[in-house]
């Protein structure tokens, strides 16, 4: 157990029906003890832990009531943090919070840094990093299939795969060694021919998991969508229309302005991040050109572009520039107000589209929505995953990694083929080996560590 006992609001700022306060370490029990007045007049600190009790919390100095509370106490180490905890429900105010914070550090505890519950967590063995990790993206999911695939790695999936391939490749490690060990010849050329073997089949599943990270990523953080289009053509109410059958989660992000408003749109489980980089919400001002160079712009940091052509109007010199400039993976063209006569030359359009897809839609009818969600679903699973699946990878930390450990593996199967020692496979082998394991947190540096955890909010 840390020397330490930490504290913070667990639950989130403003008013709500509770709130919670949550003490961490070798006083928590104590620290609460000297606040807390039971009703049934029992001692916290003498119970087993694992109980609740019902009370008030006392300002021992002025001697008044701050609130009326539960305290839940937890013994190490069967709690959270896998030290004593003891987690204070009161009322979901932020006077009466900071209230009983401020009393809990007045009587010794530490103010705790922004994820050190979940760090203490990672610590003391209770999770490892990619559920302390998984913590987060729970907390952060944007729709149930970004929230399975949080819960399936807090389940420690993920974890149970990578640990089997370092269980493998430790395998592969100890036959070389007793080749060392034992140099008769056909030992040696039996082990290296199994590790060839073994090799490979690692390297698949490397690969697949790989091919898990792009899928991954997007339900973590949400597909990066952009709207784009001559005035008038309909992006406002395509957004609209996206906005209303799919439940969306909209946050602010404090200190920012409008800009910063991003909207998450449910789509078949992919969070869409539409950005309104355009301003196509504001009816007022939207009068403005699609400009070449901000299409540019958008092509080039968005994951998706949606670019809205009106069946109505023949295609103008810029929407051809513009189509000409918008990667081909990147972009679905749609082809709105198809409940109109047909003006737009679909020759021409032909013409220039390539291999991007061509939707035809009326946002006003409501018609092809549904085409158009279902070639967003399969482009970002292309194939390659289902959300019900754990094992996927979802953050870069652990997708650089894999690459790296992938890139060992390789090493060693080249000083396979170049009839090098095993000496020189064992070498690639550990550096794998050592590797994959900073993706578990059991080789990683406490740099890294801190890192993850500073990414958390104070109180997890
Ligand atoms: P924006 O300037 O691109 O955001 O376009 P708006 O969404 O404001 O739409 C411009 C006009 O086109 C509005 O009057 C919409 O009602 C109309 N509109 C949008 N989609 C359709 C459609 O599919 N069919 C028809 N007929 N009108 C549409």
């Amino acid at each position: 157990m840390q020397e330490d006992t930490i504290s913070a609001v667990a639950t989130a700022v403003g008013d709500g029906g509770i709130g919670v306060i949550r003490l961490s370490g070798k006083n928590a029990v104590e620290i609460a003890a000297a606040l807390f007045q039971s009703a049934k007049e029992k001692n916290i600190s003498g119970g087993m832990g694992g109980h609740l009790y019902y009370g008030h919390i006392i300002d021992p100095e002025k001697g008044f009531i701050v609130d009326e509370v539960v305290l839940i106490v937890m013994k190490e180490p069967h709690s959270y943090t896998r030290e004593d905890v003891v987690e204070i429900q009161c009322h979901g105010g932020p006077v009466v919070l900071r209230q009983i914070l401020a009393l809990t550090l007045r009587y010794g505890a530490r103010l705790a840094e922004p994820g050190e519950f979940t760090k203490r967590a990672f610590l003391n063995g209770r999770l490892d990093l990619t559920q302390a990790e998984a913590v987060i993206d729970i907390i952060r999911a944007k729709t149930d299939a970004s929230l399975r695939m949080a819960v399936g790695h807090l389940q420690g999936e993920l974890a149970l795969k990578i640990r089997g391939l370092r269980e493998q490749i430790l395998g592969m490690i100890a036959q070389l060694e007793a080749t060392i060990d034992f140099p008769e010849e056909n030992i040696e050329e039996l082990s290296v021919e199994n590790v060839r073997f073994s090799l490979q089949i690692i390297a698949q599943e490397i690969q697949r998991l790989l091919a898990t990270s792009s899928a991954g990523r997007i339900l973590r953080d949400g597909l990066q969508t952009v709207i784009i289009g001559k005035p008038n053509v309909g992006k406002s109410s395509l957004l609209n229309a996206l906005l209303r059958e799919n439940r969306a989660i909209v946050t602010d992000i404090p200190g920012t302005t409008r800009d910063s408003i991003e909207e998450f749109v449910n789509i078949r489980g992919i969070p869409l991040r539409i950005v309104d980089t355009a301003g196509i919400r504001e009816t007022s001002d939207a009068v403005e050109k699609i400009g070449v160079d901000r299409s540019r712009t958008f092509a080039e940091t968005a994951d998706l572009v949606l670019l809205l052509l009106d069946a109505s109007q023949p295609l103008t010199q810029e929407d051809l520039q513009v189509l000409d400039l918008l990667a081909e993976q990147k972009a679905i063209i749609l082809i709105n107000k198809s409940d109109l006569p047909e003006q737009l030359s679909r020759a021409e359009l032909t013409a220039q589209v390539g291999k991007r897809q061509v939707i035809t839609i009326s946002v006003a009818a409501g018609t092809g929505l549904d085409v158009l969600e279902q070639s967003i679903v399969d482009m970002v699973y292309a194939g390659q995953v289902s959300a019900s699946d754990g094992a996927v990878v979802n953050n870069v930390r652990q997708e650089e990694i894999l690459r790296q450990a992938a890139q060992n593996l390789t090493d060693a199967q080249n000083t396979i083929e170049a009839g090098l020692p095993v000496d020189f496979q064992v070498i690639d082998l550990r550096a794998a080996w050592e590797k994959l394991g900073e993706i578990s947190g059991e080789t990683v540096n406490e740099d890294i560590i801190d890192e993850i955890f500073s990414r958390f909010c104070i109180g997890k």
